[in-house]
């Protein structure tokens, strides 16, 4: 089995633009081409999961962490007035690496990202759609 390529990052063998790093996590900047925005960077965890529902929520609570520390930096120094925080579990939600990670992506006044759909959802029934859901729990 090939290694992927984040776990090839951590350890060293490829190389990246490393940003933040502690014990549990790693945030560093995607391929050139891939950047959206001043700041767009991946965080991941050190261990590899796959995905949001291989991914222990201890981990998670430690990428939240790192993720608080980072924006609350880049709002500071590069007056961020937004942030994304994109997560894409699964090929149907177009995950591309195979390797549990966020995106953070600093927003800024008039960057021309348009991050959210026009709504295509047709479904008449969705009120008794979303009590089937909340009847789950
Ligand atoms: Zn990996």
């Amino acid at each position: 089995m090939t290694e992927c390529s984040f776990c090839k990052i951590i350890a060293g063998k490829l190389p990246s633009n490393k940003i933040y790093e502690n014990e549990n996590v790693l945030a560093f900047a995607p391929l050139k081409d891939s950047i959206i925005a001043k700041g767009h960077m991946l965080v991941i965890p050190k261990k590899h999961y796959a995905d949001f529902y291989d991914i222990p929520k201890e981990e998670l609570h430690n990428i939240v962490d790192a993720i608080k520390i980072i924006s609350q930096k880049l709002k500071e120094k590069y007056n961020a007035e937004g942030i994304n925080i994109l997560h894409a579990s699964g090929k149907v939600a177009q995950q591309s690496c195979f390797h549990f990670h966020i995106h953070l992506i600093p927003r800024y006044k008039d960057d021309g990202l348009d991050t959210w759909p026009e709504t295509g959802y047709k479904e008449d029934n969705f009120p008794e759609v979303y009590k089937d859901i909340a009847n789950l729990f």
